[in-house]
This record gives C-alpha cells, structure tokens and sequence, in this order.
C-alpha cells in the first residue's frame, strides 16, 4: 500500500464513523506516525508505506474513529503557536482561549508578575510568560493530575518563569499581581451533558462544570481579585458565549473599572476585562 493509498483508506474509515474533519484528521495522524510534514508526503505518497508504520496508522485510526479526541491521541495540541501536551485530565486547549491571551498581552505591563486560576495545561499563563516581554507567573489548579502536565508544558516551554500550586482558587495563593487570568470551568451544569459528545466523554468534567448557573468560579474570583492586585492591576476572565452581562455585572459590583467585554473570532462573548 502507499501513502497516498493509505491516507485515502484513513479518510473513508474516519468519514464512515461520522468524524467531522475526517480528512484533515486523517492526514494529521498519518503525519503523526510517519512523522512527515506536508511538503515530504508529496514526494513520497506513491512509495509503499513501512509496514511498522502502517501497523501504527491504524492503531491511531480505530481510536479516532472510536471518536477519541485527536489531540488525546498525539498528545498535544497548538495553542498561540505553541504546542501543549494534553491529556484526559485537562481540556483541551481552545483557539476561543487565545482572545484571553491576546487581551491580556494588550493590558499587562512589562515584567509583571501574573496569577493564573484554574490553570489546567498552563497553556493560558505559559503563552503569556512565553509571548509577554519579562512575564514570570504562577499557575493554579486543584488537580495534581492537571499540574503534572502543566509543569512539563512549563518546564518545556518557558523553564522557571511560571510554577505551579496545587490548590482550591485563592487557597495556596500568596502576594500581590499586575494581573490574573483565568478560564475557569463556566459550563451549567445541566448544560453539560449537552456538549458535543467528544467532549462531554473525553474532557474532564472538574474543568467544564460551572455549578447549577455556571457562574461560582467568577463569583469567587470576583470577590477576592483585590486583595491580590497591586494598584492599576487587571482581571481578566474567559466566559460563555453567553455570559457576558452576567459577568461584567459581577466585575462592576467587585469595584472594577473600565469592564469591558470582548469578542472572539466567531464574534462570541469570550472575555471580559477591569482593573482596580
Ligand atoms: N469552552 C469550553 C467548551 O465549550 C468550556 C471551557 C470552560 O468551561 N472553561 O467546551
């Protein structure tokens, strides 16, 4: 069998099992065995395939079309043009987070010191310490499972500049910040349920489940943001697409000024954002 063959026979076995993207998913875990960028596929797809790679393609085949998140099964995904490991204990990281990050990179001064609540992968503070000029920061989740991946990201991606407590939201966090970040699981807990399958079966739930109105994480940051910013510094916070008034209404009762909610790609709520 080639390549090119076999990534045909990958993209009828994905569409016939109902994967959404069965022809970019297919190519990227073709990619993923044989280890070839776009540009070496072209030259090599009429040559026969390795049968170890071949054994390996189909293995990561019948996962995915078992509907196993793609990114569970390469281990990573780009976020901010960074790749993150990931694993079933941490969401996956969503291009709708990179507005949090590009927000916060607008606001936070140089050298700040950043707080990252529910930190999960790391991948919301570890872009901002990697792309934010002088950034240092520190990560919080109450998973060990999560901070085991977040510190290898860490270690990984930007060495010591961010560390990572385990903790419940403020409970190990210790000192004042120019600014904290968070994306917090903000999803109703009725609502869970109807999440696209693969996420509902695959991510976890500690990270998705906002309580019964989706709206505790941000009613507990909300209420202690002060007592760990210095003067001038920003909150910002990824929301549901329908959360923005809910939200900016909390932020405003916190005492926070210039609240504002910002978009993301698709023209959704996805951020809102104050300083003291
Ligand atoms: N945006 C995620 C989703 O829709 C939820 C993220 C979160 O709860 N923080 O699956």
């Amino acid at each position: 069998m080639t390549y090119k063959e076999a990534l045909d026979k990958g993209i009828v076995i994905l569409e016939s099992e109902r994967i959404a993207d069965a022809k970019i998913d297919a190519w990227l875990l073709l990619s993923f065995v044989s280890e070839m960028t776009k540009a070496q596929y072209f030259l090599k797809q009429t040559e026969q395939i390795d049968q170890l790679t071949l054994y390996k393609y189909q293995d990561v085949l019948c996962k995915r079309a078992q509907h196993i998140p793609l990114q569970h099964i390469t281990g990573e995904q780009d976020f901010m043009g960074l790749s993150f490991w990931v694993n079933e204990h941490v969401l996956i990281p969503r291009q709708d987070t990179e507005t949090l990050v590009e927000e916060a990179l607008k606001v936070i001064p140089s050298g700040s010191h950043v707080l990252d609540l529910c930190t999960g992968s790391g991948c919301v503070i570890i872009s901002l310490v990697a792309l934010g000029q002088g950034l240092s920061g520190i990560g919080v989740d109450i998973s060990e499972e999560a901070l085991t991946i977040a510190r290898e990201n860490g270690k990984r991606l930007v060495g010591a500049k961010v560390v990572f407590e385990k903790g419940d939201l403020w409970q190990p966090v210790t000192g004042k910040f120019n600014a904290i970040v968070s994306n917090p699981p903000y999803i109703r807990t009725a609502d869970v349920e109807e999440l696209e399958e693969e996420v509902k079966d695959h991510e976890p739930r500690l990270a998705l489940d906002g309580t019964e109105d989706g709206l505790f994480f941000y009613r507990e940051i909300t209420a202690h943001a002060r007592e760990y910013l210095n003067e001038g510094g920003w909150l910002l916070v990824e929301i549901g697409y329908d959360q923005g008034q809910d939200v900016s209404a909390l932020f405003e009762e916190a005492g926070f000024k210039d609240v504002e909610v910002v978009k993301d790609l698709p023209g959704n709520d996805r951020v809102v954002k104050g300083h003291i």
